[in-house]
């Protein structure tokens, strides 16, 4: 089997520094393997997409010196066959229409409010016969999902994770406008794309278990997954501004090496020694998913190498 790993950033931003580090795992990994690194756009989010931001994640891959196989795929592009996909599940009655209006919608998260649970869709369409329908009323797409037991993951850095079925809601996999949500769009690129693991960060946790009721749904092999801790600021708590730099351009625009840096994110979660500088060859040589850390990563600009 040909191990295909993706790297798939949405482009908002300027290529934050948890990102980065899933890239370079991503990466390493693939070609500790022989395999492929393919590289996956996900700009379906139109108002906070941006050209510069594209521009900005092509650029520091190649300053890190992470070439990626295969021309880049942009999600927008697949749109039709996300519905595609959305209307195999609708006629093999995996998925179901809902017509609850926004005022249905805001009653059921009102009314768990005030019963103190967590907001959860109340399958009023999920046994109801679509002819009820209201003609011409503007609908949602969502998944039929087990409602009893429990759903497992064996994440290849977490082990193995449950959570309760009826935790996961009937996510919604078509938007009212026709638009594909994250979860549904996700898992036919990847599946497309003949990805065979999945290495993101961890608080995309939740989102795998959604993501692997769509797998089901559709017949398809799920791929391994891998979910990365996340980045720490040195106090332990979450990475912020005022820890200093965010992102990969601001390392660059300090004059900070992507030697340094590469060295650097690979210490973050990944236990190969502390003194060493490894070249590429070197940590493609070393890199596997058995070496990284179960613990958050703390990220400590004081050992960041300025000099250059
Ligand atoms: N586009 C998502 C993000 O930037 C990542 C999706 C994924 O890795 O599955 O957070």
């Amino acid at each position: 089997m040909t191990i295909r790993t993706r790297f798939a950033p949405s482009p908002t931003g300027l290529l934050h520094i948890g990102n980065a580090r899933a890239a370079l795992f991503n990466y390493l990994f693939s070609r500790h393997h022989g395999g492929e690194f393919l590289l996956r756009i996900e700009d379906t989010d139109k108002e906070r997409s941006t050209q510069q931001a594209v521009d900005v994640i092509f650029d520091g891959l190649k300053w890190m010196g992470l070439d990626w196989d295969n021309e880049p795929v942009f999600q927008s592009t697949r749109q039709g066959r996300h519905a595609e996909v959305v209307q195999q599940m609708l006629d093999s009655g995996h998925a179901y229409r809902c017509y609850c209006t926004a005022e249905e919608l805001a009653a059921m998260r009102e009314k768990a409010r005030a019963e103190k649970r967590p907001p959860r869709y109340d399958g009023t369409w999920r046994d109801r016969d679509p002819s009820e329908a209201p003609e011409g009323m503007p609908f949602t797409v969502r998944l039929r999902a087990p409602q009893e037991g429990e759903s497992v993951v064996h994440d290849l850095i977490q082990g193995e994770v449950r959570v309760a079925n009826a935790e996961l809601d009937d996510l919604i996999l078509l938007r009212s406008d026709g638009s594909p949500t994250y979860l549904l769009a996700v898992v036919v690129d990847d599946h497309d794309m003949d990805i065979t693991h999945v290495m993101r960060g961890d608080d995309h946790l939740i989102n795998t278990f959604r993501q692997k009721m769509i797998y089901e749904a559709l017949g398809w092999k799920t791929p391994a997954f891998a979910h990365l801790p996340l980045i720490h600021g040195p106090d332990g708590g979450k990475l912020s501004k005022r820890h200093g730099a965010q992102s990969v351009i601001e390392f660059r625009e300090q004059g900070i090496l992507p030697e340094a840096l590469d060295n650097y994110l690979l210490r973050l979660g990944w236990g190969h020694g502390d003194a060493e500088i490894l070249d590429r060859a070197e940590q493609i040589k070393l890199f596997d998913v058995d070496g990284i850390g179960r613990s958050a990563a703390r990220m400590d600009y004081r050992k960041l190498d300025h000099i250059n």
